[in-house]
């Protein structure tokens, strides 16, 4: 194998430039040029292909988002569309790619591989919904960001004997509202794979209340309540001034934790190995300490991890208070 491409797909992580990083360091050192594909898929249809020496790892391994870009493109999934890519593909002569992105991306993989371009895909979201890794490239940068703001928003809410909703994405993954209320001791914590109704939220709250409770912190998975709704509906019942704070995008930045940085860069070079031994179709995971790389296929059966038992545990520990 001669020459690799490299793309980022999906929603950004941090981490992913780290990945991007050693996949040119891993392959620099097997005498394999590497190809920088900008903005993913949409990049490949695009022929935005760009050769790149191994200075181009050296300033990126710490920085957040992705360097290459990254872009949605639905259209993929058609053949036609497809075809266009592994025509610029087979034209540079890149036999091979590393995708780095979430299950929707190793989709568009598992078909590139299919048509005879081999891919390796790379665990990279911050919602940690891969199931067949433990961890996701870009999970432990998120989580840290998540846990500052709530101590922030918490400083502010017991200064003022509040109540704070704190709404937390994870594309319909409790992962991260789940750590990140265990972490920070949320007094209730609400995700998608285990949902309170309104109703026992707001009866929790009030009952912090009479209590006596200074602040309560709340924190939910993002796409379930309305969090302003919600809000107005705790302060009604609890008699807490309360607010919502949706923290979006401010997940997504950031320089790249340790952790993350390792298992990208530990993947990246797993995954050039990968491709060197003539493998595609794949995508590595994190199975305790080991990586696997396991089919495409087979991965996206995996039911995901019960987080039931836990969510109970902490929910229990953390609604704890003595008037
Ligand atoms: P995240 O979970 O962070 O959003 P993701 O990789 O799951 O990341 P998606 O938007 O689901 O994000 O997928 C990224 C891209 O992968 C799509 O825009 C599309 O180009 C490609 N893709 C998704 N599903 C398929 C499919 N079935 N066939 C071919 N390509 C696909």
């Amino acid at each position: 194998i001669k020459k690799i491409g490299v793309l980022t797909s999906g929603g950004d992580a941090p981490g992913m430039n780290a990945a991007v990083s050693a996949v040119i360091k891993a392959a620099y050192a097997k005498n394999i040029e590497v190809y920088i594909v900008r903005d993913g898929y949409k990049g490949l249809v695009n022929n935005w292909l760009e050769k790149v020496d191994i200075n181009f790892s050296q300033d990126i391994i710490s920085r957040g988002g992705t360097a290459i870009g990254s872009a949605r493109l639905p259209e993929f999934k058609e053949v036609e569309v497809r075809e266009k890519a592994v025509a610029n593909l087979k034209n540079a002569g890149i036999e091979a790619l590393v995708v780095i992105g979430g299950d929707g991306s190793y989709m568009g993989a598992q078909r590139l591989t299919e048509m005879g371009i081999n891919c390796i895909g790379l665990p990279g979201t911050i919602d940690n919904d891969i199931v067949s890794s433990d961890y996701t490239i870009g999970f432990d940068t998120a989580l840290n960001t998540v846990m500052e703001s709530i101590e922030k928003i918490r400083d502010t809410m017991q200064s003022h004997n509040r109540c704070a909703v704190v709404e937390v994405m994870g594309n319909r993954c409790g992962d991260l509202a789940l750590y990140a209320g265990t972490v920070t001791g949320a007094e209730v914590i609400s995700t998608s794979e285990g949902q309170l109704s309104e109703e026992e939220i707001v009866n929790e709250v009030a009952r912090l209340s009479k209590l006596g409770k200074r602040s309560v912190i709340i924190v939910i998975s993002e796409k379930i309540y309305d969090a302003n709704e919600l809000a107005k509906k705790i302060e009604a019942a609890s008699g807490y001034v309360t607010r919502a704070t949706i923290l979006g995008h401010t997940q997504r930045g950031g320089t790249p934790t340790a952790m993350d940085r390792y298992l990208a860069i530990t993947s990246a070079i797993y995954a050039v190995d990968q491709l060197v031994a003539g493998k595609g179709g794949l995508y590595v995971g994190l199975d305790g300490q080991q990586l696997i790389a396991r089919d495409i296929n087979s991965t996206l059966n995996i039911p995901r991890k019960d987080r039931t038992q836990e969510l109970t545990t902490i929910r229990l520990l953390n609604s704890q208070f003595k008037k």
